[in-house]
């Protein structure tokens, strides 16, 4: 067990955890996700639950969702939105108490607090006057969240940003560039139909994906996208999903069991992975082995 050897994690909570796992059985597809990219990434994250400075995209994605969740839940009742003022005013507290938890070196340049402040000011700007004004939550519509019963006794959690009263579903984006359709995650897609269909007895009408666009410093948009609209998974595409997400926890579970969690890729080049300082001491320790991928069978 290389991986909480060479960070000093105590063996007695890391066998806990696992039990815990094991017992409860509740999974999360980020969960899932991060261990097909890569199983020491997941390790860092989900095994030895090791706390990392957030990123500042991170913390200005968490602040926007949550002035439009404030918003929604708001207009549930009243069936209005919320003044613009109010909604900027969530998003600015939102933002400030996000931006605590990252480092001062990584707020420069298009993450500077300042930047991400405006940038946060022109999407809901945008959002509230074009989009927001056709949108009314349905009851038990915002910011849901579901479990969903996958085969062996596991559960899938998760949480979708918003439903509305036309049955269509929608999941607020930030993103660097535009999003283009066929690049979509299908497998989002179907576990989104599947919690709908679980929670409100019925499938959406459509899902929705309201893209915020970043430019992240680099020339083009900086916008709010048009709307992307997906169709609804067909039933026997969401039980093959469920078969197929089950398979991976099984795979998971057994990598977890033996302890020894591959890197997928070359650390030193990992520039975006928030765990690269303390992989790249590890992997030294442990001798520079060569990246290995675990082959897992597709979700969709
Ligand atoms: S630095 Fe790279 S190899 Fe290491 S955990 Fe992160 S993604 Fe995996």
């Amino acid at each position: 067990m290389i991986g909480f050897l060479s960070t000093g994690k105590a063996l007695v909570p890391f066998v806990l955890k696992f039990c815990y796992d094991v017992a409860f059985m509740k999974w999360s597809y980020s969960r899932i996700n991060s261990f097909s990219f890569c199983p020491k990434k997941y390790q860092f994250r989900y095994v030895l639950e090791i706390a990392v400075p957030q990123k500042p995209e991170l913390a200005f994605g968490v602040a926007l969702h949550a002035a439009l969740e404030k918003n929604f839940l708001h207009k549930i009742v009243s069936r209005e939105d919320m003044p613009l003022k109010e909604v900027l005013q969530a998003f600015y507290e939102a933002l400030e108490q996000a931006l605590v938890n990252v480092s001062d070196e990584a707020l420069f340049g298009p993450t500077d607090p300042l930047y991400l402040r405006s940038m946060g000011e022109n999407f809901l700007e945008q959002f509230m006057t074009e989009r927001a004004p056709a949108l009314q939550p349905a009851p038990r519509g915002v910011e849901t969240f579901f479990n969903l019963p996958l085969p062996g006794s596991h559960e899938m959690t998760g949480k979708f940003d918003l439903l509305d009263t036309h049955w269509v579903l929608h999941d607020f984006k930030t993103s660097s560039k535009p999003y283009h359709a066929h690049k979509a995650d299908k497998t989002q897609l179907v576990i989104y139909a599947w919690a709908c269909e679980r929670m409100f007895g019925r499938a959406p009408k459509a899902i929705c994906f309201d893209v915020f666009v970043k430019g992240d410093g680099s020339e083009g948009m900086v916008a709010l996208q048009a709307p992307l609209f997906f169709s609804v998974p067909d039933p026997s595409e969401m039980a093959r999903v469920a078969d197929n997400l089950y398979k991976q926890i099984e795979k998971i579970l057994e990598v977890q069991s033996s302890g020894v969690f591959p890197r997928s890729f070359m650390p030193l080049r990992c520039h975006w992975c928030e765990f690269q300082k303390m992989c790249v001491s590890s992997w030294e320790e442990a001798g520079k082995p060569p990246p290995q991928r675990i082959k897992m069978a597709p979700i969709v």
